[in-house]
């Protein structure tokens, strides 16, 4: 990780004479070594639901007469419920690898922060369903420029983690700021079980998860994160995380002013 690989060739000029070249392929390597482990993660992340959907159909033919119909409802739930995910994770792969290969950004529109922000925690408090606080705090309005669908799903997900890693009983805040240079913030703070400092850094990094456990059994793809910071990036937001463990955490996208219609 991070040193450095040097390729050397020798090419032959002139009657006996050499020439020694080198380059550095440390970047080459280190994209293909990434390039691996994310083939190596996705068919992990498939092949995991893939298997216990098999193994309950074989279950199911193997023993069909053994078993009441809630017992086969009951399996073919949980079978539903696994199919669900990998429809989730294949949705999330294609939505970040259209992010990822430069798709064209889909076309600009004048988006009205204060009913985005609403629909946000409308969408908040239906996933919450009662067992967090959630509360909004609006200062300032604005139109943004840009993808009403993109900047929708970063910060609905940014939502959805803050439910899904917030104990009951919890407080969820949702906030949207305009400040004095006529730039703006939206943020989700949270009460939840926070992030240890050494996890920070790779957060939106594609599959990292600091408990896959949990991750998985809240729905999580480990991709949610990779795909919020694309989308902002592309709408030259910037996010910063803040978190401490067992107390919460905060994440915030940021928007230049250029990015407000007058
Ligand atoms: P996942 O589908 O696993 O939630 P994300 O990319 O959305 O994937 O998030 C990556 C990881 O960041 C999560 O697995 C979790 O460990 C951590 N995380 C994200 N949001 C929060 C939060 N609000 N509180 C605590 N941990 C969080």
């Amino acid at each position: 990780r991070g040193g450095l690989t040097l390729q050397i060739q020798v090419v032959p000029f002139g009657d006996d004479q050499k020439m020694v070249l080198s380059r550095d392929i440390s970047q080459l390597e280190r994209l293909e070594t990434m390039r691996r482990d994310f083939v190596a993660n996705v068919s992990h992340e498939l092949r995991t639901p893939l298997t216990v959907v098999g193994g309950f159909l074989e279950t199911l033919i193997d023993g069909l007469d053994d078993y009441s119909r809630e017992d086969v409802i009951h399996f073919l739930r949980l079978a539903d419920e696994q199919s669900s995910r990998m429809r989730r994770l294949i949705d999330d792969l294609l939505t970040l690898s259209a992010l990822e290969t430069g798709a064209p950004a889909p076309a600009e529109e004048k988006i009205d922060v204060v009913e985005l922000v609403r629909e946000v925690t409308r969408e908040v408090e239906l996933l919450s369903a009662g067992r967090h606080q959630v509360e909004l705090s609006m200062e300032g309005d604005g139109m943004l420029l840009g993808s009403h669908k993109e900047l929708d799903s970063a910060f609905s997900n940014l939502g959805s983690n803050a439910v899904r890693y917030t104990p009951e009983g919890g407080r969820i805040c949702i906030a949207w700021r305009r400040d004095e240079n006529g730039g703006g913030e939206f943020s989700v703070t949270d009460t939840g079980i926070g992030v240890a400092p050494e996890h920070l850094p790779r957060l939106t990094e594609r599959f990292y998860r600091v408990d896959r456990g949990r991750s998985r059994e809240t729905g999580g793809t480990g991709l949610g994160l990779a795909i919020v910071k694309h989308i902002l990036t592309r709408h030259q937001a910037e996010l910063s995380i803040n978190s401490r463990p067992g107390e919460g955490s905060r994440f915030a996208a940021r928007f230049p002013s250029s990015r407000f219609k007058p």
